[in-house]
């Protein structure tokens, strides 16, 4: 398979960019072909400006939507956008590698998703009418490719349990795993979580690269999250709310976005 990392962190000696390695030493062992976008040595543009729309009028108002599916309609979109975009189409699994900072990516990614997933590109896709409502969450231009995140936490395991004080980890990492990941099609697995990250010693390294060895040679096999799908009739269109009578008594929250019966999600599809 090919695999893209994109990878957010500012010091090559790091932690996160030595469990990189990691991840590309067994992922090329096992004959898959790898890309890794390393955004601060890319010095990648981490804010959308008017500089991404050159094909936009200079007396034209940016409205940020229109100018991204205009440009991305005309390929008009920069040269640096553009080789994101290539490389996402080459890629049959995403992996978005950072440290968590304030609970969630890095500027830098967050602004690589905004520049790249372009409008009529990751969003905006579809049927749009009383019908239906596009092709996004778990349809799109990814569909029936696999992505996941790797990050490194300073907090412990319990302060991301479901009563730690930080809040779930799976919560946290929801408006990325189910908002960034799964919305243009992608399968996605459970993330890869090495918390206390900021104390880890030679013991712990060994124990945090040896779990991340063993997710990369199963990248293939690992049964995503089974998240809803908008069009898979668990969900009343166009509002998109779920329809009364699906989940578990006394769940809430993102909680309800997750199947709760094993068969009837249609996501765990034959490995790629
Ligand atoms: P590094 O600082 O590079 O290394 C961490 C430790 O790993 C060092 O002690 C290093 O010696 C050791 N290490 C062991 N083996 C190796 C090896 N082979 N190579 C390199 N180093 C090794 N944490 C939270 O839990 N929640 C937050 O919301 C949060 N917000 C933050 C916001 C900001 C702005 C910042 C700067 C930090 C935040 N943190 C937060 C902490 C952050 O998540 C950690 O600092 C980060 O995950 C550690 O990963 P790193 O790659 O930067 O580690």
């Amino acid at each position: 398979m090919n695999v893209l990392i994109v990878f957010a962190h500012p010091e090559p000696r790091s932690l996160s960019a030595a469990l990189r390695d990691v991840a590309v030493a067994e992922l090329t062992a096992a004959g898959h072909a790898v890309q890794v976008s390393d955004l601060y040595a890319m010095r990648f543009k981490a804010e959308v400006d008017r500089d991404d729309f050159p094909q936009l009028a200079p007396e034209g108002r940016l409205k940020v939507p229109g100018a991204s599916k205009a440009g991305f309609a005309a390929r008009g979109l920069t040269a640096d956008v553009v080789a994101e975009q290539d490389k996402l189409l080459w890629a049959d699994v995403l992996i978005l590698q950072f440290p968590l900072w304030w609970f969630t990516m890095p500027a830098i990614l967050k602004g690589w998703v905004d520049r790249v997933f372009a409008y009529g590109f990751a969003y905006g896709v579809g049927e749009h009418s009383e019908a239906r409502w596009g092709d996004r969450y778990g349809e799109g231009v990814f569909a029936g490719r696999r992505a996941m995140v790797i990050t490194t936490t300073g907090g412990w395991q319990e302060h991301y349990s479901p009563r730690g004080v930080n809040g779930p980890i799976d919560d946290l990492l929801f408006p990325i795993n189910h908002g960034i990941l799964f919305y243009p099609g992608y399968d996605v697995l459970p993330a890869y979580v090495v918390h206390r990250a900021d104390r880890l010693d030679a013991a712990g390294f060994d124990a945090a690269a040896a779990g991340l060895r063993e997710r990369m040679r199963t990248i293939a096999t690992t049964p995503p999250i089974r998240f809803r799908r908008q069009n898979g009739g668990d969900y009343l269109i166009p509002t998109c709310e779920l329809r009364p009578e699906i989940g578990m008594a006394g769940a809430h929250g993102f909680a309800l976005h997750v199947s709760d019966v094993a068969s009837d999600d249609g996501l765990t599809r034959p490995a790629a």
